[in-house]
């Protein structure tokens, strides 16, 4: 094959090509700055606010419950840090130990500044364990703030989330965020049932443009700002919108949703082709977290034995684009924090691959990327 078979896409997303339809216009004549008041303005205004009626409406929400954003980090950046009571006191906050650096560093800040932070730890197969809250009730009021990612973005392992906000959030009356930026387009998400306070999304993992996200706030929780500056996104989220970022945003999450289920379907065959053919093929090979709920796109492959970095390079020079561990670890050839949470034995960490599909990869490669892992082991 000559062209690039891209197969990280927890990483990033190739952007659809009708999400860049919908953002031109913003990028080239309708350049105005929404809060202008003519009619270059006027106009941007009423793509943003049709924006965030659709971005809303994907995930059940209200439109005065979205805040756009430049992304995932700053969505959690701006939960965490920005309710203004969790600021004060020292009630413990809840979080896990397998969340994206953009919540663990957060916490881990909230850590440093005296805050008490428990960090839950996961079963084999990278499930938060939630049976010792079971067996000992959290008194209500015992903790103030709980954050829990709804799908991993190594193991693809979706959370049972709604075990947690009964617990933590029902029972013990904690604020609720989650990470939803690997689970959004991938599977479905409605606010209401999941009954979180608060959801953060990222447009580049679901075929948007990168520098775009939301935070969606539950509309009893009024949010500090965690940066300053005008009124827009109501005082909350200062700074001028990111016009055509925000139209592409709700374009690519409208398309996501609309085709979930033939996309699922397309994933969950290919995943599954995948899996046989690498245990088929190879004899020192687990897939982490099998027998969980996954993402319908995301495999975690251990090779026993093997240097991850190694194998990685092998395939690039096959063209071939994959991840090992997280796409932020990348470069930097560190034993995965996810994996070793799980307990996974060191040489198997060290030689796991991360492969990450999307609507837009083939069975044909999928074919190919086995003959290339059979050639190069
Ligand atoms: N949360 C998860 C689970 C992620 O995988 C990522 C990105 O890899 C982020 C948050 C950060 O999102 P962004 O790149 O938009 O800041």
């Amino acid at each position: 094959m000559n062209k690039l078979i891209y197969l990280d896409n927890n990483a990033t997303t190739q952007m659809d090509p009708r999400v860049l339809f919908a953002m031109m216009p913003f990028l080239k004549k309708n350049y105005g700055n929404p809060s202008s008041p003519h009619a270059s303005g006027r106009m941007a205004r009423k793509a943003v606010e049709d924006a965030r009626e659709i971005v809303a409406e994907c995930i059940n929400a209200r439109p005065y419950e979205i805040f756009f954003t430049s992304g995932g980090t700053e969505s959690a950046n701006m939960a965490l840090l920005g309710i203004t009571d969790a600021i004060d006191g020292a009630i413990p906050v809840i979080t896990s130990q397998i969340e994206h650096p953009c919540v663990m560093n957060t916490c881990r800040m909230l850590e440093n500044s005296g805050y008490q932070v428990t960090y839950l730890p996961v079963d084999e197969k990278g499930i938060v364990e939630i049976r010792k809250m079971e067996d000992f009730p959290i008194p209500a009021g015992a903790v103030k703030l709980v954050s829990i990612m709804l799908a991993n973005n190594e193991t693809g392992v979706i959370q049972p989330l709604h075990k947690f906000v009964e617990i933590l959030k029902t029972s013990a009356g904690a604020i609720f965020h989650t990470d939803a930026v690997q689970a959004a387009g991938k599977i479905p998400i409605d606010v209401k049932k999941l009954n979180v306070d608060f959801l953060s999304l990222s447009a580049h993992k679901f075929h948007g443009p990168k520098g775009i996200g939301a935070l969606f706030a539950r509309k009893e929780f009024s949010l500090k700002p965690v940066i300053f500056g005008g009124g827009q996104e109501r005082g909350v989220r200062p700074g001028t919108e990111n016009v055509a970022g925000i139209i592409g945003m709700a374009r690519a999450l409208e398309l996501a949703v609309k085709d979930m289920e033939r996309n699922t379907k397309k994933m969950f065959a290919m995943k599954n082709f995948l899996i046989n053919g690498l245990k088929e093929s190879f004899t020192d090979v687990s897939i982490n977290s099998e027998g969980a709920e996954t993402l319908p796109n995301t495999i975690s492959v251990s090779f026993k034995g093997r240097e991850a970095d190694k194998l990685l390079i092998k395939l690039d020079i096959e063209g071939i684009c994959v991840s090992f561990g997280a796409a932020c670890h990348s470069g930097a050839s560190k034993l995965s924090d996810v994996l070793k949470a799980m307990k996974t034995p060191d040489n198997c960490n060290r030689g796991t691959l991360r492969i990450s599909l999307s609507r837009f990869n083939t069975m044909q490669e999928m074919v190919y990327l086995l003959g290339v892992l059979r050639k190069i082991m």
